[in-house]
């Protein structure tokens, strides 16, 4: 490190010591909020509760001197410590996923400090990453520690929903000239795959299936689905036959339905591998069904193909990246609109298959069948490991923490990073501090029950980050 020197050092840790409580109140507080996304109100795009954590985050920073706008399409908050020269951006995000799942420790947004750690949902994933960045620009104001540039911190409130905040910022905003993104993990993401989410929609209707539906969100692989068709004695007959001892699969008539759940394994898109699709159960099964007409089951083999392992063989878009790895393209839902299938899938790639290429195979893989809605995309992005700025942020990290090994990590997750430019996502933890504690499986991490962040992992991570601040603000 050429600024922060251990006299420098000293100060931060100095002052982190003496702000310990104050610091880790300010962090329960914002935690407080319940902000997970709800239906759009005026002046709220993503609910009442992402817009009142933007509005508490104000009231934060503007208490502790640092001047704060909404923007005014109220997706973000801009906090600014003035300065000369570069603009240096700090980024998180406020809103949080739903609190789902049994919490033991504490009720999500009641968070409480224990055996070390904060617990309650957002207290790591992002809101670690709010209260950072405040007591970063605290600590270069108060300790009038040397730093010239102009700091711009950002607070997104719709980054794990559609990201339509950073892109709102990226369109009306001047983009910073370097940018951390609190929002990952140390020393920082090598790079993101692009992500495509679409749907594609049956061209015929459906008679005898009259419904079939499942999954929240197209991230999620589809665990569960259910078909509701139309009763016949011999449909009912062949299904009894065909389900006989398979645990996967429940039926019943219902008036004159027959209602099938299909069961599979469940699963983050990232991790595909580890899924069983509850549609591909189904579909495969149904496909094989003499009582459906024809037409529908070569509907339900061509879904059963377009969903295969997951990984786009189906489309034509199988593939593998020699730095991402094998393209992933996950389906998390189904329903049924207008007696059509609609059908919702996630591809994430590589930065060598280019996001126009792969829509281009999708489109001509569907085209007989099926129409195509293309979502949301984003592009992916590598970093030059050899830049100057993604030395300098390993050098800082590995100083401060002895762990020169760790190779930034490309990652099949999105932060902001991927829609601004010179940004490093880094973590929000210094994970050297992080107490062992035995909390069930399936518990304490980020968008998990009982969230939880160390405390003195975050006190560490704070450290680092203000060693990364004065040493980018010195780079020409
Ligand atoms: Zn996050």
């Amino acid at each position: 490190m050429r600024v922060a020197d251990n006299n420098i050092l000293r100060k931060i840790e100095q002052y982190i010591e003496e702000n310990r409580e104050r610091i880790i109140e300010d962090l329960s507080a914002l935690v407080r909020v319940p902000s997970v996304q709800s239906a759009a109100e005026k002046d709220a795009p993503f609910g009442k509760e992402c817009k009142r954590i933007l509005k508490e985050t104000k009231k934060l920073y503007e208490k502790n001197g640092f001047a704060t706008t909404v923007s005014s399409d109220s997706k973000y908050a801009l906090s600014f410590l003035e300065g000369e020269g570069k603009t240096i951006g700090l980024f998180s995000h406020g809103d949080v996923v739903p609190a789902d799942g049994e919490w033991e420790i504490c009720k999500p947004f009641e968070p409480i400090v224990k055996d070390g750690y904060v617990f309650g949902r957002g207290c790591n994933d992002d809101k670690s990453g709010i209260v950072q960045s405040l007591y970063a620009a605290k600590m270069i104001k108060e300790l009038k520690l040397p730093f010239k540039s102009r700091l711009l911190m950002m607070t997104g409130s719709n980054e794990e929903t559609g990201m339509a905040d950073i892109l709102s910022f990226a369109e009306n905003e001047k983009m910073p000239d370097a940018s951390l993104v609190l929002d990952g993990e140390y020393p920082y993401y090598g790079g993101e795959k692009s992500s495509i989410k679409f749907d594609i929609i049956s061209k015929n209707r459906f008679h005898v299936i009259k419904n079939i539906s499942g999954g929240k969100v197209y991230n999620i692989v589809l665990g569960e689905v259910k078909a509701e068709l139309e009763y016949s004695g011999s449909l009912f007959d062949e299904l009894n036959e065909i389900c006989k001892g398979n645990a996967a699969f429940e039926f019943k008539k219902l008036c004159d339905s027959i209602i099938i759940t299909a069961k599979g394994k469940s699963a983050h898109t990232a991790n595909v591998d580890e899924s069983r699709n509850a549609l591909v159960l189904l579909s495969n099964m149904l496909a094989g069904c003499k009582s459906i007409p024809q037409i529908e089951r070569d509907i339900l083999g061509e879904i059963s193909r377009f969903v295969g392992n997951g990984h786009g063989i189906g489309f034509g878009i199988e593939h593998t990246d020699k730095d991402f790895g094998q393209l992933i393209c996950s389906n998390g839902l189904i329903h049924t609109e207008d007696q059509k299938l609609v059908v919702g899938f996630d591809v994430r790639a590589g930065i060598s298959f280019d996001t126009e290429d792969i829509k281009a195979n999708i489109l001509k893989a569907t085209d007989k069948n099926w129409n195509v809605e293309f979502k949301r995309i984003s592009k992916g992005y590598l970093i030059d490991n050899t830049s100057r700025t993604a030395k300098m942020i390993s050098d800082v990290y590995g100083e401060i923490t002895g762990d020169t090994e760790k190779e930034p990590k490309l990652t099949s997750g999105g932060t902001y990073a991927r829609a601004l430019s010179n940004a490093y996502a880094i973590g929000t933890v210094d994970y050297r501090f992080a107490p062992l504690i035995d909390l069930p499986e399936g518990h304490g991490g980020v968008h998990q029950p009982d969230e939880k962040i160390s405390v003195e992992g975050f006190f560490g991570a704070l450290k680092i980050l203000v060693c990364l601040l004065l040493e980018l603000d010195c780079m020409g």
